[in-house]
């Protein structure tokens, strides 16, 4: 596998969030979002064995946990991804894959908790969510709608309605896009800040449209942004 870094930090962005995890985060992606955090992902990576990356993750967490397969896009080396998925399960670990939806999952095992982004229209990446991944999702499964406009907001609420996503998945999260230079001198601030300032729809518009439209979805928050400088990698 070609892989950007391998570290433990806390998981950030699912019903996860919160709990120690294991990174793996896996070099390229076919996509070019608006508002990408991990462009540092698009080039580069070090090749690893499976048998390199097991011990890796047994080293930082070796009594079990969460290992979180994420990128770039995993699913783009889909024939080394899977039998890693594999061996981390046989090992007793709780295994989640973050993709953004524009591979195909039906190969991933089902016991990895999906964490499936659909892409809204302002992402400039709208139209990549395959269909036939509705029918790989089971309760397991979360699905995430990265939102920067009111725009966004009815794109993902509409696809929630229409899909019955909320009953197909364990939770449908609606998190507000941060800017990409958040915590680079942005907004004037001359240090790094974590902050909701660094958000590029307000979350209390947010809370109040899902409350308004009465949808049975979870209101999101990155929260290794508010823990960490948002630039920081590795967290
Ligand atoms: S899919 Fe993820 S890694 Fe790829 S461009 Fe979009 S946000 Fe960045």
């Amino acid at each position: 596998v070609f892989l950007i870094e391998l570290y433990k930090s806390l998981q950030g962005e699912s019903s996860f969030s919160g709990f120690p995890c294991v990174f793996i985060r896996f070099a390229g992606c076919n996509l070019r979002c608006s508002w990408c955090d991990s462009e540092y992902t698009f080039t580069g990576g070090k090749k690893f064995t499976e048998d390199e990356v097991l011990v890796q993750v047994r080293r930082l967490s070796p009594n079990g946990g969460l290992v979180e397969i994420t990128g770039g896009e995993p699913m783009l080396q889909e024939s080394e991804v899977v039998p890693l998925m594999r061996h981390l399960l046989d090992l007793g670990y709780t295994v989640l894959i973050e993709t953004s939806g524009e591979r195909p999952l039906a190969n991933v095992p089902h016991q990895v908790h999906k964490i499936v982004d659909v892409k809204c229209p302002d992402s400039g990446a709208a139209d990549t969510f395959r269909p036939e991944n509705l029918d790989a999702l089971t309760l397991r499964d979360e699905i995430k709608f990265v939102i920067s406009s009111r725009r966004d907001y009815e794109f993902a609420r509409d696809f929630t309605r229409m899909h019955d996503l909320d009953n197909m998945v364990a939770s449908v999260i609606f998190s507000p896009a941060f800017r990409k230079d958040a915590g680079l001198h942005a907004l004037g601030i001359s240090h790094e800040t974590r902050s909701v300032e660094h958000c590029l729809l307000d979350p209390r518009l947010l809370a109040e449209w899902i409350l308004a439209d009465a949808l049975n979805v979870r209101l999101g928050f990155q929260i290794h942004k508010f823990i960490w400088e948002p630039s920081m990698k590795g967290v």
